[in-house]
């Protein structure tokens, strides 16, 4: 978990952010801040806009109304509502190689080896230097404890391995924070285990990280606050022991004792 430096510019700034698919509004003004080493998760019912939220931060999605920061630096945007989008293409390559995601599925290459797929986005996308990038790619692969795969295909690899594998090559990437989107919810319980392992130790390296995710012991532990999303607004958020230890709203409680 991060140390507090309120001083200090955070990574990820949303300020009220609105976002809608066609009639559907999905965020009603959401804000979330991610500090430099800070773990931030994400927890609601499902269809509450999490993954929407995630997906508005690293630009995937469009978004209507509000305001997203990147170390400081505000996304530019041009029209309005439904045809708002972010103006500038640079600004938007540098935010995503900067903000890595890993998806509940892995969306590996399954006609490139595990080391090359995690050497694929530094080499091809931000053209580094392949051998130093292979000997990142392998330092990732061995942080996540599969570095004996390097040459596998990905169809020879379990769930949860592939699952790692995902997570070293957005590693591979040195972004500035790292996204997960229920990086658990398809795995079977046993590997789930294994990918959480890999996910608290890069919480306790003070790697800045957004997690949306249904395991709300692996929210307790290792987050530094916890937003639960109630159709697409915050209805609560805090420090896990409050949120978790002494919720205020209803909805979450419900929330809560359902989830366990
Ligand atoms: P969560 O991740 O919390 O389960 P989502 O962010 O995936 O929720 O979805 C929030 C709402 O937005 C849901 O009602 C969902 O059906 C809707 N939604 C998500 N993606 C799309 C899309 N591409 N087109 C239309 N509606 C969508
Ligand atoms: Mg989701």
């Amino acid at each position: 978990m991060g140390e507090t430096h309120p001083a200090e510019t955070p990574v990820i700034r949303v300020r009220g952010l609105h976002k809608s698919y066609g009639p559907l509004e999905v965020l009603k003004g959401v804000d979330l801040t991610a500090p430099r080493g800070h773990v931030i998760s994400l927890i609601g019912s499902s269809g509450s806009g999490k993954s929407t939220l995630l997906r508005c931060c690293n630009l995937l999605e469009d978004s209507q109304a509000g305001e997203i920061q990147f170390e400081g630096e505000a996304v530019r945007w041009k029209g309005e509502g439904l045809r708002r989008h972010p103006s500038d293409r640079a600004q938007v390559t540098r935010i995503r190689t900067n903000l890595s995601m890993v998806f509940q599925q892995f969306n590996l290459w399954s006609h490139l080896t595990i080391l090359q797929n995690v050497m694929e986005a530094p080499v091809t996308v931000m053209r580094r230097d392949p051998k130093e990038v292979e000997a990142k790619a392998r330092e990732y692969l061995a942080k996540v404890g599969i570095a004996d795969k390097a040459d596998a295909w990905p169809a020879q690899l379990s769930g949860g391995q592939q699952q790692r594998a995902a997570i070293a090559r957005a590693l591979c990437m040195e972004p500035r924070a790292l996204l997960f989107d229920e990086p658990t919810s398809a795995l079977d319980p046993e590997l789930e285990q294994e990918v959480i392992r890999v996910i608290r130790s890069l919480a306790e390296e003070g790697r800045t990280m957004v997690l949306v995710t249904h395991d709300m012991k692996l929210a307790a532990d290792c987050s530094d606050h916890v937003i639960f999303l109630h159709q697409g607004r915050i209805e609560e958020e805090g420090p896990p022991a409050a949120l978790f230890g002494q919720p205020k709203s209803e909805r979450l409680r419900g929330f809560l004792s359902a989830s366990t």
